[in-house]
């Protein structure tokens, strides 16, 4: 090959050498997906087989203890986990709710939740990713089809219980895919929940229901695999809470202790939330107080500081919290579930499942324990996104992943570099890199010349000067 191509070609690797890391950085985050089938309690996988549980467990990692947050019920919990924060820190506090301040009342089924500012005490994840210029896409997660201040997921679906499990899937994978494909995805599922509630966990018709849940991951991974993603998106499988057993025997009658012209009932059981009428905290409290052996009866200011449950005027000013098992209803007049949660967020019974494998994730680790307000942090370092002020803890989740990654923080507040000037700022790192090779090209091949004839020895002097002083 003749010395000038030789050359070409060494300046021409050098620069892709150069510029190759440049170009592909903006493809180094890794993509995350995070599923959660509503009341999925930790130890349903090893009722019946579910072998694509436990596919995930032996690909991927396990946490064996999640202990979730207080009050164990699905909107605070769903929103624990995109934010990292306790139920009195993101302003989900129940399912059902009132603000004195805004003087409004929110039940999950209303159409309240689309009204933001049930939400903004907290940012969600997937604002947090757009924010850092990346995408979202969210299928049906309990607030990503309300604009959080100002904002939607990138990519998202309005609520509608009817569509099915596969659907929801396929469209968020379309989303994962080809141009403009989102890098942080959410995926929810009302089951086994709302079977937990009519059977009772404990009910053997809920194997049906949860070899169904297994299938439904099979699907989902199945999908994954075809559509070429199983290996490159960190998939995460949890849920919100447990499941207990609850029976038509253990069943205590507040209208036998208080009369409903005292309060306005705010939350449901079996952590109730009490509204006293004006003037009658007083009264309403001591009636209830002592009233029954089978419920705790909290003044605001007294809830224990483990639950991280008191600092919210949406935190109603008396709470009941029922015994496990039991339910608390105003008269017996309504129906009667099999089983429910919302209980004590330390009983074994209120725990989620916890799985996840993919390129983030260490293989077949099993931890003991970790709280959810946890997921945050670690969703932020697996997306390489600037985790906001939170309750969580990177480090006692860390070792679930395969190796410490780089922080490449994004700041959220800085607006993301136009394309042009971006594409400009590498052509002018090039020009400069190109200068200096040529420079130092030029003076490494004029040393192995031979001396240059006199007619030239202007331009040769100085050279060959240094030439002969070594
Ligand atoms: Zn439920």
């Amino acid at each position: 090959m003749p010395v000038v191509v030789m050359r070409k070609t060494c300046l021409l690797s050098c620069l892709l050498a150069l510029l190759l890391p440049i170009l592909s950085r903006q493809e180094e985050h890794s993509k995350l997906l995070l599923v959660s089938f509503d009341g999925f309690r930790w130890d349903y996988v090893n009722r019946v087989p579910t072998p694509n549980f436990r596919a995930l467990m032996e690909e991927g990692v396990q946490v064996e203890k999640v202990e979730n947050t207080y009050i164990t019920k699905t909107f605070p919990n769903h929103y624990t986990l995109v934010t990292g924060l306790h139920a009195e820190s993101h302003g989900v506090v129940a399912n059902e709710m009132y603000d004195p301040v805004l003087n409004h009342s929110f039940s999950m089924e209303g159409p309240e939740i689309y009204d933001s500012r049930w939400w903004e005490e907290a940012v969600p994840l997937w604002v947090t990713t757009q924010k850092a210029g990346r995408r979202s896409g969210a299928a049906m997660w309990p607030g990503s089809d309300v604009a959080i201040g100002g904002t939607y997921p990138t990519r998202y679906m309005s609520y509608n219980a009817s569509m099915p499990f596969e659907m929801r899937v396929e469209k968020l994978i379309s989303w994962f895919s080809g141009a403009n494909a989102i890098d942080f995805g959410v995926l929810y599922w009302e089951e086994p929940d709302e079977s937990g509630h009519n059977l009772g966990p404990e009910s053997s018709l809920m194997d049906v229901v949860i070899e169904d849940i297994d299938r439904k991951l099979g699907f989902l991974r199945e999908k994954l695999k075809r559509a070429g993603l199983y290996d490159k998106i960190n998939l995460i499988v949890t849920s919100d809470h447990g499941m207990t057993q609850v029976s038509h025997d253990k069943v205590i009658e507040l209208d036998a202790y208080v009369s409903q012209d005292l309060y306005t009932w705010v939350d449901k059981s079996p952590v109730v939330g009490i509204l006293p009428k004006k003037g009658k905290f007083d009264e309403v409290y001591s009636l209830l107080e002592n009233a029954n052996p089978n419920m705790v009866v909290y003044k605001r200011e007294d809830i224990p500081d483990y639950f991280h449950y008191k600092h919210n005027v949406r935190i109603m000013p008396i709470i009941i919290e029922a015994k496990e098992g039991w339910t608390i209803v105003q008269n017996r007049t309504g129906s009667f579930m099999l089983g429910n949660h919302g209980y004590d967020n330390h009983l074994r019974s209120m725990h989620p499942v916890f799985l996840a494998r993919g390129p983030s994730f260490r293989t077949g680790y099993t931890k003991a324990t970790m709280r959810s307000v946890d997921l945050y942090p670690l969703m932020c370092s697996i997306l390489g996104v600037q985790p906001l002020p939170n309750n969580g803890s990177l480090a006692s989740v860390r070792d679930l992943l395969m190796e410490t990654p780089t922080p490449r923080p994004t700041l959220p507040s800085v607006p993301r570099e136009p394309q042009s000037a971006w594409v400009l700022g590498v052509l002018l790192g090039a020009v400069l890199v190109v200068g200096f090779l040529v420079t130092f090209v030029k003076q490494v091949t004029q040393r192995q010349l031979p001396p240059l004839p006199l007619t030239n020895r202007e331009i040769s002097q100085p050279l060959l000067q240094e030439e002969l002083r070594l």
